[in-house]
């Protein structure tokens, strides 16, 4: 068995979401966060050794 050299690992930043927690600031007002900056949107991140 072969270990993979990096491994996909949930982002810990935005906690598998893809967009950082944001704070509403008015209710029924929907904002768009930008995506995660840590792992671009996807909610996973490379782990590296
Ligand atoms: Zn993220």
């Amino acid at each position: 068995m072969n270990k993979p050299r990096s491994s996909e690992i949930k982002c810990g930043a935005c906690n598998g979401t893809g967009f950082p927690p944001v704070r509403q600031p008015k209710p029924g007002r929907r904002i768009y966060p930008a995506p995660c900056r840590k792992c671009g949107g996807k909610g996973r991140v490379i782990e590296r050794e």
